[in-house]
C-alpha cells in the first residue's frame, strides 16, 4: 500500500513488519462535543485502520484526549466544576457520537492527566541534552537547537522569521520555542509536582511522550488533520528525535478541511456543526459516507445539499443489502447458473479494482464508486426472480463484507420499546396541535435519552434511532 507522506511529499510505500501496524491519532480535546471537521480525522483513520485490518493486518491504534488544557479550565471556570468533571463529561459524549459514526474504539485511549511522569522524564530529557530551557516554572523546547525543524510542514523557518515580525516575548529565545511544561498560575489551578514546580504539561509533549510509551516511536503511521501540521506535529517531531534519538513515524498523513461557504470549518472561526447537532436531522450513517465518499486529502464543503445527496447515496447502498437479505428467506437452489457464476466473478473483479485504489493513497472515492459497482451488478442479478439461493447468499456475503468495511452496513436495531415510543411521538403531535410547545419540547428532549431522533416530514413525525 502506498500512502502521500508530508514529510517526503511523495507517495511512500507502507512497509508492514511482523504483520503489524502501529498507528497513531491526535485524538480531541475533550472541552465540547466535536465537530464534523474533528469527525473527519476520526473517520478517515478509523477507516484506513478497518482496512488494514480487512487486509489481515494488525493494527495497534492509539488516539489519544487532551483533556488538561487552556479550553478545559475555562470551561471548568464557566461551569462552576473541575478539569476532570469537563473532561469525564466530554469524553462520555466522544464516544457516544463515535460510536454512532462507527469508529471503533481504539486499542487505547491514553489521557494527557494519566501521562504526566512519561511528560516529566521526556521533558527532563530536553533539558538535559540541552533542547529545552527553564524560564520561572515554565519550559521551553529550543527550536534552534534542533536544525531539522520545519522539516515536516517545509516551512522555511528563517526567512518566516524575518518575515513574519511575530513580538517576541522576552521570556522565549525564538518565536517558534513553545512550551513543554507551564506553570501553574493560581493556586486553585490543576496542576502536578515537577522538578520545575507545580504546574501541567503544554499541549505537543502529550503526544510525544504517549507515541514512545505505547508505540516505541519510530512507528508507521502518524495521523491527523492538515492544521496540525504546523505547529503540533512539526513539534511532536522535535521533541521526540531530540529526547529518544528515533524518529517518531515514518509516514506522516494529513487529511484535508471541511469547508463551509469556502472558509475552512473550526471552533475558533465560529462556523462548526458538532456532530450531535447534525445527528439530528441525518444518521450518523449518512455523516460517515459523507466524509468517505471524497478522497481524504482533498477539501469538502459542508452543505445541507451535500448531504442530501449523501443520504440518498446511502440508502441506495443499502437497499441492495436489504434486498439480498430479504431474498435469501425465499431463495432455493444450491446451483449457480451460469450467468450468476459470471456475475460472481465479475463482483470479485471489482472488488480487487476497490482493493487497488485503496492501495493508492488510500482512496476511498473510488472504492466506494465500485462498490455502487457491485451493487448494480447484484440488482441486475436480482431482476432475475428465479435467482438461486447459492447465489443470493454468496453475493450477499461479499457484499455485506464490504459495507461493514466501511461501517456502512445495515445495523440490528434493538427493540422491545417500540410502543413506548408510538406513544411518546403520538403524545408530542397532540401536544404539538394544542399549541402547547414547551410540553412538545420535553418530549423530544425524553425521547433524545432514549437515543430516538425525531424528525418532522411532509407525511408526519418520523423517529429513529440514533
Ligand atoms: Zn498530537
Amino acid at each position: 500500500m502506498k500512502l502521500y507522506n508530508t514529510l517526503t511529499q511523495q507517495k511512500d510505500e507502507l512497509t508492514i513488519k511482523d504483520n503489524t501496524v502501529r498507528m497513531y491519532v491526535c485524538g480531541p480535546t475533550v472541552y465540547n462535543f466535536f465537530h464534523i471537521g474533528n469527525a473527519r480525522v476520526f473517520v478517515v483513520f478509523d477507516m484506513l485502520r478497518r482496512y488494514l485490518e480487512y487486509r489481515g493486518h494488525k493494527v495497534i491504534f492509539v488516539q489519544n484526549f487532551t483533556d488538561v488544557d487552556d479550553k478545559l479550565i475555562k470551561r471548568a471556570l464557566e461551569e462552576g466544576t473541575t478539569v476532570p468533571e469537563v473532561a469525564e463529561k466530554y469524553i462520555k459524549e466522544y464516544f457516544v457520537d463515535a460510536e454512532g459514526l462507527g469508529i471503533k474504539a481504539a486499542t487505547v485511549h491514553p489521557r494527557a492527566t494519566e501521562t504526566i511522569p512519561e511528560i516529566i522524564a521526556m521533558v527532563s530529557a530536553l533539558i538535559e541534552k540541552g533542547h529545552a530551557y527553564v524560564r520561572g516554572g515554565d519550559v521551553y523546547f529550543d527550536t534552534e537547537s534542533f536544525s531539522e525543524y520545519g522539516k515536516l510542514s517545509h516551512r522555511d523557518i528563517e526567512s518566516l522569521e524575518a518575515g513574519a515580525r511575530i513580538e517576541i516575548n522576552d521570556v522565549k529565545k525564538s518565536v517558534y520555542d513553545f512550551a513543554l511544561w507551564k506553570a501553574q498560575k493560581e493556586d486553585t489551578e490543576i496542576a502536578w509536582d515537577s522538578p520545575w514546580g507545580k504546574g501541567r504539561p503544554g499541549w505537543h509533549i502529550e503526544c510525544s511522550a504517549m507515541v514512545d510509551k505505547f508505540l516505541g516511536s519510530d512507528i508507521d503511521i502518524h495521523g491527523g488533520g492538515q492544521d496540525l501540521a504546523f505547529p503540533h506535529h512539526e513539534n511532536e517531531v522535535a521533541q521526540t528525535e531530540c529526547a529518544t534519538g528515533k524518529c517518531l513515524a515514518k509516514i506522516w498523513m494529513h487529511n484535508g478541511y471541511i469547508n463551509v461557504d469556502n472558509k475552512k470549518m473550526s471552533k475558533s472561526l465560529g462556523n462548526f456543526f458538532t456532530v450531535r447537532d447534525v445527528a439530528e436531522k441525518y444518521d450518523y450513517q449518512v455523516i460517515r459516507y459523507f466524509l468517505l465518499s471524497p478522497h481524504y486529502r482533498s477539501p469538502v464543503n459542508y452543505s445541507a445539499e451535500i448531504l442530501e445527496q449523501a443520504k440518498g447515496a446511502l440508502e441506495r447502498l443499502q437497499n441492495c443489502e436489504e434486498n439480498l437479505a430479504f431474498r435469501l428467506k425465499s431463495a432455493v437452489g444450491d446451483t449457480l447458473s451460469e450467468g450468476e457464476r459470471t456475475t460472481l466473478l465479475a463482483i470479485d473483479a471489482k472488488n480487487a479494482e476497490m482493493d487497488a485504489a485503496m492501495d493508492d493513497d488510500f482512496n476511498t472515492a473510488d472504492a466506494i464508486s465500485c462498490v455502487f459497482e457491485i451493487a448494480k451488478l447484484i440488482n441486475t442479478a436480482l431482476a432475475d426472480t428465479s435467482a438461486s439461493k447459492a447465489f443470493i447468499q454468496n453475493a450477499y456475503d461479499k457484499y455485506r463484507t464490504l459495507l461493514v468495511l466501511f461501517g456502512l452496513e445495515l445495523r440490528a436495531k434493538e427493540k422491545g420499546d417500540e410502543a413506548e415510543i408510538e406513544a411518546l411521538v403520538a403524545e408530542r403531535t397532540a401536544a404539538k396541535k394544542e399549541k402547547n410547545y414547551k410540553r412538545a419540547d420535553e418530549i423530544r428532549d425524553t425521547l433524545g435519552k432514549m437515543g430516538i431522533i425525531i424528525e418532522d416530514t411532509p407525511q408526519g413525525p418520523k423517529w429513529k434511532r440514533a
